[in-house]
């Protein structure tokens, strides 16, 4: 008999997981602790190496229809605007890489993501507070009193994540001391103003990234990276100060200038992150996505890599369904190296700034990057 998986946590990494599993004929119910999905003002890059995660499961069309794909990332200098490096992402990139390189909105990619997971396989409302894994299978508990059985658990709950601290006990987030304010608003608050496609402006001590969102360029979006010490609410709604905004970027080229001046509205998110784990799980229970890797977004791949994430362990469950623990720690042999490179490299915050070779973030498929042997 197939096994029975709980995810908890209906994110970038939970949805993709129970999207793969599901044509493998291996069931997963979806706990998550929210009580509706929101669509939250953020911008999101799919580079191609998550492009042919959202391909394998049938998602392709659907997001090329909405999303944006930019001729180039362009990178400048924050006041002289001088090119310091520029990627190619447009037919280029797409044909080096075999699947291309897209900007959306969170919202889109979210609402795309949960379409692929059969009706019924989600619970809402479900917020995971305690978990026996001791025995045979797992015992979830949650917050209003309900329980549920399951044979084995991943924990795709983000970067607090409750199995995590049930697992290690509590630990501090790394705090960078830096702060992303966000934003998507209509491109017409620009008054035919025109921005580059995709563009990071690198300053001494922050940056901010802009481009479009939709295929017909009719929302922008921006994240920044300033230093704002005081500030670590972390939080998809709290909101910002426009002031504020706009002074940390004084002085920086007039395109900026006129988007942290157009924007009506905006959020604001504490920038942290965590240090590699050595192991991802014990038993039956494993961390995949935020929950095991977090990273800072400077190289925006931390939903890319939660979503290779899943469609690994997809395969390596597949390959051992009757020995789940064995398929876990195969999956988070198989995934560490990677991460690990990943968030370091994210921490340093230069990718791309001058000429880059991505190939090694690009070009992987965790469709068909070979397995690990057991250990
Ligand atoms: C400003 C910003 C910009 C970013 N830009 C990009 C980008 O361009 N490209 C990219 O690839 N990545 C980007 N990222 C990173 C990306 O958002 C995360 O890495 C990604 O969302 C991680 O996915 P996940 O599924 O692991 O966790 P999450 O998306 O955080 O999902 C975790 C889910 O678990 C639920 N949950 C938590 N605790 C419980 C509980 N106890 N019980 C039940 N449910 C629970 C949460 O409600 C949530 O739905 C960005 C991040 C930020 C902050």
């Amino acid at each position: 008999m197939a096994p029975k998986l709980a995810i908890i946590g209906a994110g970038m990494g939970g949805l993709t997981l129970a999207a793969a599993l599901h044509p493998r004929g291996i069931a997963a119910r979806i706990y998550e602790q929210a009580k509706g999905f929101e669509r939250l003002g953020a911008g999101i890059q799919m580079s191609p190496n998550a492009m042919r995660v959202l391909r394998g499961i049938g998602l392709e069309p659907r997001i090329r229809m909405t999303a944006f794909q930019p001729r180039t990332w362009t990178n400048r200098d924050w006041d002289s605007g001088a090119l310091t490096n520029e990627l190619p992402l447009g037919g280029e990139a797409e044909t080096k890489y075999g699947a291309p390189y897209l900007l959306m909105h969170r919202g889109d990619l979210h609402e795309a993501l949960v379409s692929r997971v059969p009706a019924g396989q989600i619970e809402l409302d479900k917020k995971l507070v305690d978990l026996d894994w001791g025995g045979r299978g797992v015992t979830l508990r949650f917050a209003d009193g309900s329980k549920a059985e399951a044979d084995a658990v991943v924990a795709a709950d983000g970067i607090h994540s409750r199995v995590r601290e049930l697992w290690l006990g509590p630990e501090k987030v790394n705090h960078t001391g830096r702060v992303a304010y966000r934003t998507t608003f209509p491109a017409a608050l620009l008054n035919g103003y025109a921005i580059d496609q995709c563009c990071k402006w690198w300053g001494a001590d922050r940056h901010i990234v802009i481009y479009y969102i939709t295929a017909n360029r009719d929302e922008v979006y921006f994240v920044t990276s300033v230093p704002e010490p005081e500030f670590t609410v972390e939080s998809w709604s709290a909101t910002g100060d426009l002031d504020q905004l706009r002074s940390h970027f004084a002085g920086f080229h007039e395109q900026v200038q006129r988007v942290v001046h157009a924007c009506p509205r905006v959020h604001k998110w504490a920038i942290v992150d965590r240090d590699p784990l050595p192991g991802w799980g014990k038993g039956p229970m494993v961390l995949l996505g935020d929950a095991a890797h977090p990273m800072t977004q400077y190289m925006a791949q931390g939903a890319a890599t939660a979503m290779e994430d899943a469609v690994v362990l997809s395969r390596c469950l597949e390959a051992e369904p009757h020995d789940i623990p064995a398929a876990f720690q195969r999956f988070a042999m198989a995934r560490r190296e990677r991460t690990a490179r990943i968030q370091g490299t994210s921490q340093q915050n230069t990718f791309m700034r001058q000429p880059t070779n991505p190939d090694w973030v690009y070009g992987y498929d965790a469709w068909s990057d070979p397995l690990p042997e057991y250990a």
